[in-house]
């Protein structure tokens, strides 16, 4: 059970009390470019970090996150990307819906919220098919977004459509990618793309494999701006940006994970642009700054303006 992010969850009264007592808004809007990117929450879910983060010792995990103001329980942000051109609407992954328990799968109501329905979702960039992403393609049997095109890259549905790949560590992921992903593959509703593939209008997907093996990351360019959505390359802010080495046990590779975050981190770093990370506290995003062997998170400014600088 190790791996499965489920384990993780605390007892459900008191996350029911607790999201009761703290329903939030769910959405923060800026223009890039462009385009105009609505961050969107799915929820938040609290995580173990000493039961799933590997390739660390307890004592940095606890010495690490005693910075950061947190503990090794951490209540990990679950985000999705709404952008918005030419009257097309962009989705950038899909949260969970009911796969990891009450505090998500409100994806479709913070979507609502912004005065957008699931209906009239467009497309739907997926940066990989693992429960908080693809999730919230299927509700009760239902497709969530019954007029979406879903972009997945070719290697991630070679990988977890061919019961071949299965193993058991895996099993719980192979039988979700069906259970989710599957009605829109028989409907032919999936489009599959090479990596360096234009997507839509400054839309490039780009190889980041290695926590599974088709990660996405997509770069956006627009009119000067240029922002990376990366995905699950960042699970545990607090530990993984002063060691990106750090990985976590749900990676289906995760020497090469920590390879892409490293390489990721130091080119984000370097040129300035901004980072939209599925996992960040929500927004999720901000730029990254070198510090020691590791990197600052300095989130977006909040903004009225929607500008975020
Ligand atoms: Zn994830």
């Amino acid at each position: 059970m190790k791996q499965i992010l489920l384990c993780s969850l605390l007892l459900a009264s008191q996350i029911t009390n607790a999201q009761s007592q703290m329903d939030q808004p769910g959405y923060y809007r800026i223009q890039l470019g462009e385009y105009e990117l609505t961050a969107l929450s799915d929820g938040t879910v609290p995580i173990h970090l000493h039961d799933i983060l590997t390739n660390v010792s307890h004592q940095e995990i606890d010495s690490l996150t005693t910075l950061s103001y947190q503990t090794p329980t951490e209540e990990a942000s679950v985000n999705a990307y709404l952008l918005k051109l030419n009257g097309k609407n962009i989705l950038i992954d899909a949260g969970a819906a009911e796969l990891y328990g009450p505090t998500l799968g409100h994806l479709p109501e913070s979507l609502r919220k912004t005065g957008i329905t699931p209906e009239q979702i467009d497309a739907i960039l997926v940066t990989h098919i693992h429960t908080d992403h693809t999730g919230g393609l299927m509700l009760n049997g239902k497709m969530v977004f019954p007029n979406a095109t879903i972009y997945i890259s070719q290697p991630e549905v070679d990988f977890w459509m061919n019961e071949k790949n299965k193993t058991p560590r895996l099993a719980r992921w192979f039988k979700e990618a069906a259970d989710k992903v599957g009605p829109y593959l028989k409907a032919g509703k999936v489009k599959t793309f090479e990596y360096g593939d234009e997507v839509f209008p400054g839309i490039t997907a780009l190889d980041a494999h290695g926590h599974t093996p088709g990660h996405t990351f997509y770069a956006l360019e627009s009119k000067g701006a240029k922002m990376l959505f990366i995905g699950d390359m960042v699970h545990a802010a607090s530990v993984q940006l002063p060691d990106p080495a750090v990985t976590i046990n749900f990676d289906v590779d995760e020497k090469t994970a920590a390879i892409q975050r490293i390489k990721t981190f130091k080119d984000a770093a370097a040129k300035g642009y901004w980072l939209a990370a599925d996992h960040i506290s929500f927004p999720g995003i901000g730029h990254v700054r070198a510090q020691g062997k590791g990197y600052n998170w300095i989130p977006i400014n909040y903004s009225t303006l929607g500008n975020g600088q």
